[in-house]
């Protein structure tokens, strides 16, 4: 059986991954379960590339995204497209610039190139930060996917939503060429804020008298996990035997634990500003890639010693120490076989961590992706 456009019409799917940086991606596929080859990697950092080829044994092109063209892309005949781009143009930090800023122009040029392709792509993901739905970007972006005979459903998820204590909501968005079509039709060109829709195709969704998905967001808060759950040491930073989810890393780099204490110099100057969580909190903030490298608005730190009383006690007193870069790992709900390669510093593994996703999102969103109605 032959698709439109001289495809086979059979699994598996073949995948390019765009902009993969150390493989969310990637993880995401293989946990969402997907009949699958991965037919090729881009991205432009070394360092990046060394640990996506150390953990998939495949090295990624290394080039800049902006210079592939049409006859490139058609020559992997590829029908899936995973992007996430660098989201900086539409982040507050950023200066929202927007699409005239040069990060975002190797998004735009690869999405331009469709309508010249011989075998353009039958589904496409895109990932990014809250904020790029209202950004000029997201305009153009709508504009070349409608133009290209695609459907589109749009999302705002969080990891919360899905039993992590994480907080990382991102933007996603979805899209099918006609006459491939959406389990739920009904949603398209809507920008979701709940999972519902992803649990299942023909499964019927609770819809609310006007239309709207109702929401069970607040009954998922209470679902998630405790934060010890994601931790390799235990509150003692004596590494917790039996009952922890997830090893310890073993890696010389990352083992010693004084490295992981906040200075008590960094508590009295910027202690107001600190998120600060307990083992058995419920949710931590999102962790960017300047954690460790500054503490204000980058990511959670964690009490190692239970006070008495939450309220009284001093920040020294609660001995507060970073999240372990195979902590935030394990709350991007990555495989226990990721490893950082040993020359990885402890920045650079934050930083590239900082970058990347949560699977325990993105694999329910791919599947939703890929099913047939
Ligand atoms: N989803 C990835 C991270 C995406 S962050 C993960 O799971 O790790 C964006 C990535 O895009 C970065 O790794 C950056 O190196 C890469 N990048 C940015 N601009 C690029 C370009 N023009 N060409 C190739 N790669 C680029």
């Amino acid at each position: 059986m032959e698709e439109e456009g001289g495809l086979p019409a059979k699994q598996p799917w073949r995948v390019l991954e765009f902009y993969s940086g150390i493989g969310g991606m990637r993880y995401s596929v293989m946990k969402a379960g997907l009949q699958t080859e991965m037919v090729e990697a881009f991205d432009i950092n070394d360092l990046a590339n060394d640990v996506y080829e150390h953990n998939f044994g495949h090295r990624p092109f290394q080039g800049n995204i902006q210079t592939l063209t049409a006859a490139d892309l058609d020559r992997y005949c590829a029908n899936v497209w995973l992007l996430s781009p660098p989201c900086q143009p539409y982040t507050r930090q950023g200066l929202q610039k927007q699409s005239a800023d040069a990060r975002a122009s190797s998004f735009l040029r690869i999405l331009e190139i469709i309508p010249q392709l011989m075998l353009p792509p039958v589904m496409l993901f895109v990932e990014n930060v809250v904020g790029f739905e209202t950004s000029d970007t997201h305009q153009k972006m709508v504009q070349i996917l409608e133009e290209s005979q695609f459907e589109m459903q749009e999302f705002i998820l969080s990891p919360l939503q899905f039993g992590v204590p994480y907080s990382r909501p991102r933007y996603f968005c979805l899209a099918k060429r006609k006459p491939s079509s959406f389990c739920n039709p009904e949603f398209n060109r809507q920008l979701l804020h709940v999972p519902e829709l992803l649990v299942g195709c023909n499964e019927s969704i609770s819809i609310s008298e006007n239309g709207q998905l109702t929401s069970t967001s607040d009954k998922m808060l209470q679902t998630c996990l405790p934060i010890e759950r994601f931790l390799e040491f235990g509150n003692s930073m004596n590494q917790v035997e039996n009952g922890t989810s997830f090893p310890p890393d073993t890696c010389s780099d990352e083992s010693s634990l004084k490295q992981y204490f906040v200075p008590s110099n960094l508590i009295e100057r910027w202690g107001s500003a600190m998120d600060i969580v307990y083992p058995d909190s419920k949710r931590c903030c999102c962790f960017t890639k300047s954690y460790y490298r500054y503490v204000k608005g980058t990511g959670s730190l964690l009490t190692t010693v239970m006070p008495k009383t939450r309220d009284k006690t001093s920040l020294e007193e609660l001995c507060l120490r970073y999240f372990t870069p195979r902590e935030v790992s394990n709350l991007h709900s990555f495989p226990k076989e990721f490893e950082f390669p040993e020359h990885v510093t402890l920045r650079q593994r934050y930083a590239l961590l900082g970058n990347s996703l949560s699977t325990a999102v993105v694999a329910p969103l791919l599947h939703y992706l890929f099913s047939e109605p």
